[in-house]
């Protein structure tokens, strides 16, 4: 009888690694993919073919909804998400986007009118499925890389909007992607205020400095930090595209950590994520050159610090096991 039992419980975990293992090719240590976008005109079968080849076993995805330059990128939106979720059981998890043309405009973020009051609701009621894993990601700044009224964004991130959605983060325990807010002294006070809220803190931080991300990764448990399109192989946020500022850093130069990079990781090994955030259909083509270059940068890290950074952390943070 107990070795009956013993044989099944074998059986479960032989299930249950075969599930974690998902199409890895050997060798290749797993990696959750962080910081993924999807909209209408992205080719579905390549990206799958893209995470296969490249062991990626996971990506959390957030639809942009924010027009393309033409019919080659089409916006997406959280049905399309969810779709790819259902058709891919365990290889993808939305959040509700926030890349929305209805948040363009500071006014919006500091008095929501009636269709920013819609927003909350219906992000309220798609939690509440159990079917999203996480909200955003939060255009707080965004320096313009094409034309058009959406391109420059510098909105408020100690704001009414970003209050209320932090207390809906933490009532359906799931983290809020939030991307370059400039002014750290708000971003210091709103964290401070919604200790129970998981905030991922995009593009290494904010494109931060090295001294500025410790400080706060220092006060703030619940602050988490992603590498989204932090490679420095294409343009991206890696290569300082499309600008640089003042406050801003990259991470890596041909392919090696900067050692200040390097030791901030190692010295805070449960707080950061990867990410290739590709966002625009026509962009797709550098997923994998960015995942190799992931593989690299993780490789200069000690064996604990890389697992937790590679695939681990993600899975904690925005509970993909669940
Ligand atoms: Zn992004």
């Amino acid at each position: 009888m107990i070795w009956k039992m013993v044989a099944v419980n074998l059986l479960i975990i032989v299930l249950i690694t075969a599930h974690a293992g998902e199409p890895v090719r050997s060798g290749q240590f797993p990696i959750v993919d962080a910081h993924g976008h999807i909209g209408a005109s992205f080719n579905v079968t390549k990206i799958v073919e893209y995470m296969d080849k490249n062991g990626v076993s996971k990506q959390i995805v957030m639809a942009r909804a924010y027009p393309g330059k033409d019919d080659s990128d089409l916006p997406g939106d959280d049905q399309l998400a969810l779709k790819l979720a259902e058709t891919y059981p365990g290889r993808f998890y939305p959040l509700v986007g926030m890349q929305r043309p209805l948040l363009t405009g500071a006014h919006k973020w500091t008095a929501p009118d009636a269709a920013v009051e819609a927003l909350i609701r219906q992000t309220e009621s798609k939690l509440a499925s159990g079917k999203f894993f996480g909200i955003g990601e939060f255009i707080v700044r965004h320096w313009a890389y094409s034309p058009g009224r959406h391109a420059e964004q510098d909105n408020p991130i100690y704001s009414e909007l970003m209050r209320r959605f932090s207390v809906l983060a933490a009532k359906y325990d799931v983290p809020m992607v939030i991307r370059y807010p400039t002014l750290v002294a708000d971003f210091s006070k709103l964290i401070a205020e919604n200790h129970s809220t998981r905030y991922v803190w995009a593009h290494n931080c904010g494109c931060s400095k090295a001294e500025v991300i410790r400080s706060l990764l220092s006060r703030f448990p619940n602050l988490f930090c992603d590498l989204g399109g932090m490679t420095n192989v294409t343009t991206g946020y890696g290569s300082g595209f499309p600008r640089k500022e003042e406050f801003t850093s990259l991470i890596e130069r041909s392919g090696v950590l900067f050692p200040e990079m390097k030791s901030l990781y190692e010295e805070f090994p449960d707080r950061f994520m990867v990410g290739t955030d590709v966002a625009h259909a026509p962009s797709m083509r550098f997923y994998e050159g960015r995942i190799r270059r992931f593989r690299e940068l993780l490789e200069q890290l000690s064996p604990e610090t890389r697992t937790k950074i590679a695939e681990q952390n993600a899975l904690r943070i925005f509970k993909l096991a669940r």
